[in-house]
């Protein structure tokens, strides 16, 4: 039996039950892929549902102001897809009169749509023969075929492609496609592969070669930037000042309380000094602070509360709103959890 033959036949008995299986709507297809570029299956189905229960339709979506999309993303970490996604849906309206487009070049065209959900998109929605190489490919294609280049580097990826355009079913690529997703899923994990009762064991290179552990081949160069954030909590008659992040960074578009970004950490006493210099506040008291990992970056976030005399004067990305409204807004992770600790 071929390495195609042996994943359809695994894949009609143990394929995993999620709520975009079988689907045929590109759009459908397209928002569960970007959900899941980041997210663990489990936390995306929620947001799925919630995603099509608001925006039904490339139209709705396309429609609907960017601050309802990133509020419904909220917590899904990594705001540019939702960004993204809202983006190319208005290019989907305005470029191709809505009609989702049915070729592979012209979906990976829409802003934010790599190869890989290229595609996942071309193959599940259009039968087109692309094979949709995640991570989960990459390990079970390296394992297999005993490949133990870094697969971090493009050409490992592209030696996998072009495995993988070979193996690629052509009546049913999407079969193809999402089978092995499943399979590096389920039998042949990251950690601890179910090599024992793998259907592919007798002919697997990883596995004839004890080598299981150490394919796929991972090294990375990315170096993690440490920042450090103070955020001032100005605090008059229940009311407080937000800004809106703009520039090329980070939560783009999120809002969140004044903040002051600094090369190393600030003292109290230096804390103390900046309250006083900037917001002419006679003190100010330490809230809450957090060391949140994000993918190339820490964040050492620190809170304080400030009471002052009178809230400043305003920047343009800055606006004052009444403390019970800050949970509507959306905002970072950080930012939800530290409305949750001061229970907003
Ligand atoms: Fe993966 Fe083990 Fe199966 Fe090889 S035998 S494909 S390493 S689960």
């Amino acid at each position: 039996m071929t390495f195609t033959e042996t994943m359809f036949r695994w894949y009609e008995e143990w394929q995993r039950t999620l709520p975009w299986r079988g689907e045929r709507d590109p759009y459908k297809i397209w928002v569960s892929e970007v959900i899941l570029q980041q997210t663990r299956v489990a936390q995306g189905w929620d947001y799925y549902h919630r995603f099509i229960a608001q925006f039904p339709t490339i139209e709705a979506l396309a429609n609907a102001p960017e601050e309802q999309v990133l509020k419904l993303w909220q917590g899904l970490g990594y705001y540019s897809r939702a960004r993204n996604l809202h983006f190319a849906a208005k290019t989907v309206m305005q470029q191709h009169q809505g009609i989702f487009p049915d070729r592979y070049e012209a979906i990976r065209e829409l802003k934010g749509i790599g190869n890989y959900t290229a595609a996942a998109i071309a193959s599940m929605a259009f039968d087109l023969p692309y094979p949709a190489v995640d991570g989960n490919v990459l390990r079970v294609i390296c394992r297999f075929a005993g490949i133990t280049d870094n697969i971090n580097m493009p050409a490992t990826v592209k030696h996998v492609t072009e495995i993988c355009n070979r193996w690629i079913d052509q009546k049913q690529p999407g079969i193809f496609n999402q089978a092995l997703m499943d399979f590096g899923s389920l039998v042949c994990t990251p950690k601890n592969p179910d090599c024992e009762n793998c259907p592919l064991q007798n002919a697997c290179y990883a596995h004839a070669h004890g080598l299981a552990a150490q394919i796929p081949v991972k090294i990375n160069r990315i170096k993690i930037k440490e920042r450090f954030f103070t955020y001032f909590f100005l605090v008059k008659e229940k009311k407080t000042v937000v800004q809106q992040r703009i520039g090329k960074d980070i939560w783009k578009n999120l809002y969140e309380l004044p903040l002051w970004e600094t090369q190393s950490a600030l003292s109290r006493e230096q804390v103390q000094q900046l309250a006083r210099e900037q917001y002419l506040a006679a003190s100010c008291k330490w809230l809450w602070s957090t060391a949140t990992k994000l993918t190339h970056q820490l964040i050492h976030a620190e809170f304080y509360l400030i009471e002052p005399a009178t809230l400043p004067h305003l920047k343009s990305y800055q606006k004052i709103i009444a403390i019970e409204e800050l949970s509507q807004l959306p905002v970072s992770r950080i930012m939800q959890k530290f409305f949750l600790t001061q229970n907003f």
